[in-house]
């Protein structure tokens, strides 16, 4: 009973890794470049033209999840004493939630990044990562605590590490995932992917993050290699397909 009541918690838990974007830039030099009056009417702006395609997308890819599954919620959290953030939630409804923080939002140099960083929370819920993640924790947490009970060890310490390692590396591959997703998305919503990936030139690498997510060089890599393939479509005359 008691190693139950530790999967379950393991795999709350764990829905907050890959959802939670970069939260040290504030520590690694953030500086606003905009007043936040500024990056609101970004936000506005941006909003109403990746909202309604990020849904349309999303409904093309999961024709069979019930309507709440793509009907985003977008939303503000407007507390200076953050550092900048981004991420996906879900809502009690059961609807995903993106939410940008108002340093979030004066930290973007031009509306392509923002639309790269809409595109890129809607793409962990188009790729199902909170789904994943708590899957994955469970299968974690379960080698986890075997191997530790083939060892003669506590199994209950075994549960709590297997758990974090599971979240972990999987994270790392559900990031450059997003990456690909928001690329496909921010290029069929006239904004550039392009000047929107830009925004990882900007945070810092692997050095001051988690694990859990990717260098920004390898970011940056997979989105050119993303916009590649599709300019390489558009050359043969057909957009190819969003996968990830
Ligand atoms: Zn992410």
């Amino acid at each position: 009973m008691r190693i139950l009541i530790t999967l379950a918690l393991v795999g709350l838990m764990a829905a907050c890794t890959p959802t939670s974007e970069p939260a040290s830039k504030a520590r690694t030099g953030f500086t606003a470049v905009r007043s936040a009056e500024s990056g609101l009417a970004a936000y506005s702006r941006v909003s109403r033209r990746m909202e309604p395609l990020v849904e349309q997308v999303c409904r093309s890819l999961h024709a069979n999840k019930p309507k709440t599954f793509c009907d985003f919620q977008i939303n503000v959290i407007n507390d200076p004493k953050q550092p900048p953030n981004a991420f996906q939630s879900l809502g009690r409804d059961g609807r995903p939630v993106i939410s940008f923080n108002i340093n979030m939002l004066r930290s973007f140099n031009n509306d392509d990044e923002l639309a790269f960083v809409f595109g890129h929370e809607a793409g962990h819920q188009i790729a199902q990562h909170i789904e994943k993640s708590q899957a994955n924790a469970l299968v974690g947490a379960v080698i986890g605590g075997l191997l530790v009970a083939v060892a003669g060890g506590d199994a209950q310490v075994g549960v709590d590490i297997g758990g974090s390692i599971g979240g972990r590396s999987y994270s790392k591959k559900f990031e450059l995932q997003a990456d690909t997703i928001a690329a496909h998305i921010t290029d069929r919503s006239g904004y550039n992917p392009k000047l929107g990936a830009k925004i990882y030139e900007r945070t810092s690498g692997s050095s001051a993050l988690l694990a859990t997510h990717p260098p920004s060089s390898e970011r940056i890599a997979r989105v050119s290699t993303t916009l590649a393939q599709i300019d390489a479509g558009k050359a043969r005359g057909r957009r190819p397909p969003i996968s990830w």
